[in-house]
């Protein structure tokens, strides 16, 4: 049985005191939370004030990306042990808008997946199609090299670590929403392909997230679905009784 797991990506909103106030708001409602994981990922520049927030909370601590090398001449990247080093569990790796906007490759995915793992942080990989790769009969394949590449020399006991977030682009931030029965047809497929990579025992226990418009209102029909086993939540994250309303359900 997968446990639930709920994370909230902010993307590029929130001050510091914005970022605050929202995780104060996160404890208040769902800081006591057991019977469902849960993690909420601000900007890299409110990472160590919103980690003072949540100790003592059973809510963690997430970025939204990363880079794999170590240190050295990469101007504005920030490195795993810098995320550790602000108290960080888990860390978004391939995100469509990092994808599309920011040249994130399958290559690059796996090699931020490894770099993730080695450091003892636990990667939400993040794989889906745009509407044309779907309309055109793409959208296996392009499932199949976004799974299949970020575990390129992943090794099963680390594969356990991950969970992979399953995002339809054309439902990332435009109120549009994969209905239950295409989320739960995607996450059929990818665990599939986990089980031809890693077995059924291993493949059954990989946590995958469906992500794209999700909110309280279809939270309930879209993580009923058997192997969808949870959520990655953009907009409706931005306010924890959006937030909760989603986490509720489950
Ligand atoms: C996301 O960007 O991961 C996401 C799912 O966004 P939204 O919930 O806003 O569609």
């Amino acid at each position: 049985m997968r446990k639930k797991f709920i994370a909230g990506n902010w993307k590029m909103n929130t001050t510091i005191d914005e970022a605050v106030a929202l995780a104060k708001d996160v404890v208040k409602t769902m800081g006591n939370t057991s019977d469902v994981d849960i993690a909420i990922c601000p900007p890299y520049t409110s990472l160590y004030a919103v980690s003072e927030v949540l100790k003592g909370s059973t809510v963690k601590l997430g970025a939204q990306d990363v880079h794999w090398e170590a240190k050295g001449a990469f101007t504005g990247k920030v490195s795993c042990a810098m995320l550790k080093s602000v108290g960080v569990t888990y860390v978004i790796i391939g995100h469509s808008e990092q994808r599309t906007y920011f040249h994130e490759t399958n290559e690059t995915v796996n090699k931020k997946v490894k770099a993730t793992l080695a450091a003892g942080l636990l990667p939400i990989i993040c794989v889906g199609e745009t509407l044309e790769e779907r309309k055109s009969g793409k959208m296996d394949a392009v499932i199949e090299s976004h799974t299949v590449g970020a575990f390129a020399g992943i090794s099963a006991e680390d594969a356990l670590k991950c969970t992979i977030a399953y995002e339809p682009v054309w439902a990332i931030g435009t109120g549009e929403t994969a209905t239950p029965q295409q989320a739960n047809e995607a996450h059929i497929f990818i665990r599939k392909l986990l089980v031809k990579l890693y077995g059924t025992s291993t493949a059954e226990q990989i946590r995958i997230q469906y992500g794209g418009s999700m909110k309280a209102d279809n939270a309930k029909a879209l993580l009923g679905q058997s192997d969808v086993d949870g959520g990655l939540i953009g907009g409706a994250s931005l306010k924890a009784s959006d937030f909760a309303g989603i986490v509720k359900p489950v």
